[in-house]
């Protein structure tokens, strides 16, 4: 379980403008096994919420905890809080170094956290390619030697989003922090990837946090939702009850916006 209590995220102001309250006294948990949506508008603080819960932005005030461990100030500890919550961007947001073939980009977090060295310490006779392979294999990408040696550009976006959620899956997480993945996709290629999430929660008991502004993709995946507005999480439960019975009146209008 991943928890965020009365956590807030403050920016200090700026050339005369007031501070930033970016994430306002958040309480949410990201349970064992389950598929959440963090969703809201643009600004509404999705971003620094899930920055915060990766540890990649101290909080002002408040708590971060990973399975009951308190997110570490620095150091090895937080190298290894950093490996058991993976974040997936969406990768035209330039998350795939274009100049690194595909064997490169998922191996650099195999190496990072020495997961060789780590399994052979457990006894498995695995090496790196095994490793590599693996992923790969786990994100969809079959058969896997096949794509070691390819780079960005000569792959689909959908082949591109499951590189970049195998470099997770690499590094055995146990949450996934997802934003926008399939927000560049088209209909067919968001389905495949959202199926894909489905199958490592149900395979690998992997805990997922889908950031979007997409209702329609919560309702598809999410067990639960919960809505942001203005730093503040103004609801959340499950996603029947979120979507088909809103209560609160920011939820009810994100609904209507929809096509
Ligand atoms: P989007 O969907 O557009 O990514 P979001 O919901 O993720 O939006 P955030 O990016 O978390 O929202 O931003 C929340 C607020 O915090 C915004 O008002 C933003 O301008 C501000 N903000 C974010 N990062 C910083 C920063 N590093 N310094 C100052 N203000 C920031």
């Amino acid at each position: 379980v991943l928890s965020a209590t009365d956590l807030h995220v403050t920016f200090p102001s700026l050339r005369g403008r007031s501070e930033v309250r970016a994430v306002d006294g958040v309480d949410l948990e990201v349970r064992d096994g389950e598929i959440l949506a963090l969703v809201g508008a643009s600004g509404s603080g999705k971003t620094t919420l899930s920055r915060a819960l990766l540890g990649l932005e101290r909080p002002t005030s408040g708590e971060v905890t990973a399975l009951g461990k308190r997110l570490p100030t620095g150091g090895a500890e937080l190298r290894r809080y950093r490996r058991r919550v993976q974040l997936v961007m969406q990768d035209p947001a330039g998350a795939l170094n274009p100049k690194h073939s595909v064997y490169e980009s998922v191996a650099e977090g195999i190496r990072l956290h020495r997961l060789v060295a780590e399994h052979n310490a457990r006894g498995e006779d695995v090496t790196e390619v095994d490793l590599v392979a693996r992923a790969l294999s786990n994100a969809g990408l079959r058969p896997p030697e096949q794509f070691f040696l390819s780079y960005p550009h000569e792959l689909s976006g959908g082949q591109r989003q499951r590189v970049l959620i195998a470099g997770a899956l690499a590094v055995e997480p146990e949450t996934i922090i997802a934003d926008e993945p399939v927000a560049s996709l088209d209909a067919s290629l968001r389905g495949e990837i959202l199926g894909l999430f489905l199958r490592l929660r149900e395979q690998m008991r992997l805990s997922v946090m889908v950031v979007t502004h997409d209702l329609g993709l919560a309702w598809n995946i999410a067990d639960r939702v919960a809505v942001m507005q203005s730093g503040r999480l103004v609801e959340v439960g499950t996603t029947e009850e979120v979507l088909l019975n809103p209560q609160h009146p920011y939820t009810r209008e994100l609904l209507a916006a929809l096509p």
